[in-house]
């Protein structure tokens, strides 16, 4: 058999890449095979180096929020590049993106940018435990928030416990003031800040957790989060590089709300560029140098082709119409889904939040082990209502989910042309450019790929 062009460049690449990949989760480790190595992208679509053609739901994980290569981004792109790459002195194009974060997030009086998510949010913590004095920071399992060291802690089980390194390399000592509670758990983390709610810095969320599959906040969550950090002294910091711009202009704390003390950005507001950004209150975003005492800095932050790129990206998304049909088309998807799966007698828990969506496999043996019937009826035997779904959590989803499931409908969907995201615990994204005409085209996709996977 004759070797396709991407198993030829993998080959390649594994010889000059550690696994082959930039980014492992790109490395297809978690649904087998061979990554598909792109060549270009244009609106909905990936072109892979074999020629073959694919609507696109992972949008280099989220930032691409008008589609690959729309034109407006890349002239401003192009356009700025013209002027210059790079200054290391600041341009009015970092004003301008600040402004119009702020405008979309009254909560940010003030904003820093820096170069990724992860530089995001570990800088918000560092400022975090500036303005308290205090060490503890708390993370939900399965939260992402980068791979500095003290994030990279997980832990487990419904009761709060002390981060353990999820990786080598990381000392225990850079988790040990990481502590870890599981997701949808208000009355653990209650007890919690009871025990010890003076030592803690700050509690960072993701709003929807979307880095373990999406997991949607149950009523209260995030809102009790905020009041008990607000009762204690402790920082909210609402960790929105996926979910801003994403599930609503205003993010997820205009969607459901919510005042956070900080707030750490990335992905959309770089429009497919490296950028993050971490903003808030003035008070105490004026402790940042050179405002204030607390070190951090960045020889490409504020780039201006990423600030050309995130400007036009936003101003893209909020010309009028343009979001709420992002959102219809993301509701399509998952209804799609939902029916392809309901025919093929699929057991699946699906859903979108905004422009952003996903859906789990669900083991039936798993599923009747945990105490759930095959009406839906919950281990407490109340019926299904929307906010008890059986994946609540980290816990749940590594018990409830099947993966192997996944990967075969993965590989089914990338036979017919929809390159979903190679692991059953990440999130999907639609674009502007995403229509009818993909979403029919999904539909079918999923009808045919959800009877090979079924039984
Ligand atoms: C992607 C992501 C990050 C990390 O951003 P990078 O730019 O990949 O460093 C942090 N937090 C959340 C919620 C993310 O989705």
């Amino acid at each position: 058999m004759t070797r396709s062009r991407s198993e030829e460049l993998f080959a390649q690449a594994q010889a000059l890449l550690p696994g082959g990949v930039s980014s492992p989760v790109r490395a297809f480790r978690a649904v087998g095979g061979t990554p598909v190595f792109v060549e270009r992208g244009s609106g909905a679509f990936i072109r892979d180096v074999d020629g073959r053609s694919y609507i696109d739901y992972v949008l280099s994980w989220g930032p691409l929020a008008l589609g690959h290569a729309h034109p407006r981004v890349v002239a401003a792109v192009c356009e700025a590049a013209e002027r210059g790459l790079s200054f290391g002195a600041p341009t009015e194009l970092e004003n301008r993106l600040a402004e119009r974060i702020r405008a979309a997030m009254p909560s940010i009086e003030l904003v820093r940018f820096v170069t990724s998510g992860t530089e995001a949010c570990m800088s918000a913590l560092r400022l975090a435990r500036a303005a308290t004095g205090r060490t503890k920071v708390v993370k939900f399992a399965g939260g992402y928030h980068g791979h500095a060291d003290a994030m990279l802690a997980q832990a487990g089980s419904g009761v709060a416990t002390f981060g353990l390194p999820d990786s080598p390399g990381v000392t225990p000592g850079a988790t040990a003031d990481t502590i870890v509670v599981e997701y949808n758990d208000l009355p653990a983390l209650k007890a919690l800040f009871a025990e010890r709610g003076d030592e803690i810095a700050c509690v960072i969320v993701e709003p929807c957790a979307g880095n373990m599959g999406l997991v949607l906040p149950e009523d209260g969550f995030l809102h009790g989060i905020q009041s008990l950090c607000r009762a204690h002294g402790a920082l909210f910091v609402l960790d929105e590089v996926m979910t801003g711009f994403r599930v609503a202009p205003g993010g997820a704390q205009g969607l459901w709300g919510l005042d956070p003390d900080i707030t750490c950005l990335g992905k959309v507001i770089g429009g497919g560029l490296p950028v993050g950004a971490y903003g808030g209150k003035r008070r105490f975003l004026e402790l940042v140098a050179p405002a204030g005492p607390v070190y951090q800095a960045g020889t490409l932050a504020g780039n201006p082709l990423a600030m050309a790129a995130g400007l036009a990206t936003i101003e893209g998304l909020l010309a009028p119409g343009v979001f709420p049909a992002m959102v219809e088309t993301a509701q399509a998807i998952v209804a799609a889904l939902e029916a392809a799966a309901d025919e093929a007698g699929v057991p699946l828990q699906a859903a979108a939040c905004g422009t952003m969506f996903g859906f789990f496999f669900l083991s039936p043996e798993a599923l009747a082990r945990a105490g759930w019937d095959e009406a839906g009826r919950g281990p407490d035997g109340r019926g299904r209502p929307p906010g008890r779904r059986p994946v609540r959590d980290f816990a749940t989803a590594r018990r409830l989910v099947d993966t192997a499931r996944y990967a075969r409908f993965f590989h089914a969907m990338l036979e017919e042309g929809v390159y979903l995201p190679p692991s059953a615990f990440e999130s999907c994204f639609v674009s502007a450019a995403h229509g009818p005409r993909e979403v029919e085209a999904t539909r079918r996709a999923a009808r045919r790929a959800m009877a090979r996977v079924a039984g």
